[in-house]
């Protein structure tokens, strides 16, 4: 897919004292976000769809449907235009999301990660950084991650003990990131380490670490409930020797670039929730029209009717609560993250809380309308039910979000 923008020159952004980088920020035109939907519904279509239960199957990653998105320069979706991206926004990654999850949440997953891991970079790479790195993902089409978790940080992820020291023109990486998605197939890696000693945030930094880095280990590959096809593994650092240039803004910046990112991608991950639930509520109209039992299609009873407008409404509700709050964070621009009530947490939160609890009660519901099939991995919904349940955990539990939510109300 090919952008012709006339949008105005981006504005600076301002992660304190981090040098203004030319943002992806600036929202595309209506007509920008149909082309951009029907090209990833056609690759949804086409390469998604097929290997879908195969890779639920098997494990495998979708290199194939990820090639796919490359060859459209949708991996380069977020980057600015005139560093060869498409200059794309948090609508335009919902869209592009939500279409992938219809049909399969590990592929829509995997570009998701890599938009977050490509964030911080956003948010906070000077020039040389950007030359860098975005070349590797608009010319080669690598994948990045954003490695927040530790086996002792989860919820509490400013607790992260992963230690980067200083020397001479090197940080050297000690420590375990663990359930990071792209883990063995990212080129680039967003990781949160502490530079200083100490507990709390004030310490914590962000490094990119770029593959063939010595002493960074892809550790075990976890073998998971659902989105099984993505990538989720641990990172270990064993002295890994990271060049002091792959400092994103300054030196305890990093939770705040953190909880920017988390902003900006909550909203997303909502998307992935809508699209996995839309997919199934697909399926169990399809089944209801055509299961015939009683003599009637199930479709004609009023029990199952019931069913099928309340997953329908459900799922509206939480579409417009994620684009909504993706539409806010677009006209607030990428670095207001945190400054205004839209960004500030409350809104991204709740798209991100209530879209993942209408996919889990929607594809739930979808397994119940196909009856005893439903249960059968001959038809998707299962799939779908145990891919929705990630999104109520993952980039923050739902009790974190309601944390956040019950926080800015009472703050
Ligand atoms: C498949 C998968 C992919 C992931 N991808 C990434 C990734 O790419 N990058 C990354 O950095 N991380 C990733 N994660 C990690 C994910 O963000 C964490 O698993 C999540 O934040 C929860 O942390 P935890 O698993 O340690 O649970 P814990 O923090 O141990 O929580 C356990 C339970 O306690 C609850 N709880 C904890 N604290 C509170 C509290 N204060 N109040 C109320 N309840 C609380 C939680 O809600 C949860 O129900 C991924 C995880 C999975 C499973």
């Amino acid at each position: 897919m090919t952008r012709t923008p006339e949008n105005p020159a981006t504005e600076e952004r301002v992660i304190e004292g981090v040098s203004p980088v030319a943002p992806g920020d600036v929202p595309l035109t209506a007509e920008e976000y149909e082309l951009l939907r029907s090209t990833v519904r056609r690759i949804a279509q086409d390469k998604a769809a097929p290997l879908a239960a195969e890779i639920d199957r098997t494990g495998e990653f979708p290199w194939s449907t990820i090639q796919s998105l490359g060859k459209e320069g949708l991996l380069s979706l977020m980057l600015p235009e005139d560093c060869g991206g498409m200059n794309g926004d948090l609508v335009g990654l919902c869209i592009a999301t939500e279409e992938l999850a219809k049909v399969c949440a590990s592929t829509a997953l995997t570009g998701l990660a890599h938009a977050v891991g490509l964030m911080p970079m956003m948010i906070a790479s000077n020039e040389e950084q950007q030359k860098r790195f975005y070349s590797r993902v608009t010319d080669d089409n690598c994948l990045t991650s954003f490695a927040l978790t530790e086996p002792g940080a989860g919820s509490d992820a400013a607790a992260l003990t992963t230690k980067a020291e200083l020397r001479g023109d090197h940080y050297v990486l000690n420590g375990r990131k663990c359930f990071i998605t792209n883990g063995s197939v990212a080129a680039l890696h967003s990781v949160f380490v502490r530079t200083a000693p100490g507990a709390g945030h004030k310490a914590i930094s962000c490094l990119v670490v770029e593959d063939g880095t010595e002493g960074v280990i892809v550790g075990k590959k976890e073998d998971k409930l659902g989105i099984r096809g993505s990538d989720t593994t641990e990172l270990v650092f064993e002295n890994a020797k990271v060049p002091r240039e792959n400092l994103l803004g300054r030196e305890g910046e990093g939770w705040r670039l953190a909880m920017s990112t988390l902003n900006l991608s909550r909203p997303a991950i909502g998307a992935m929730a809508v699209g996995i639930a839309q997919g199934a509520l697909d399926v169990a109209i399809g089944y209801a029209k055509d299961r015939v039992q009683f003599g009637r299609p199930i479709a004609d009873f009023q029990g199952v009717q019931f069913m099928l407008a309340e997953m329908a409404t459900q799922i509206e509700a939480a579409r417009s609560l994620v684009y909504r709050t993706a539409g806010l964070l677009n006209e607030n621009k990428i670095e207001a993250a945190g400054k205004s009530l839209a960004t500030e947490g409350r809104l991204s939160a709740m798209a991100k809380c209530f879209a993942s609890d209408v996919a889990m009660m929607v594809t739930t519901d979808a397994v119940q309308v196909l009856g005893g099939y439903g249960y059968l991995k001959d038809f998707p919904v299962e799939r779908m039910m145990r891919d929705a349940k990630i999104t109520q955990i993952f980039e923050g539990t739902n009790q974190i979000q309601r944390l956040v939510i019950a926080r800015s109300l009472l703050h």
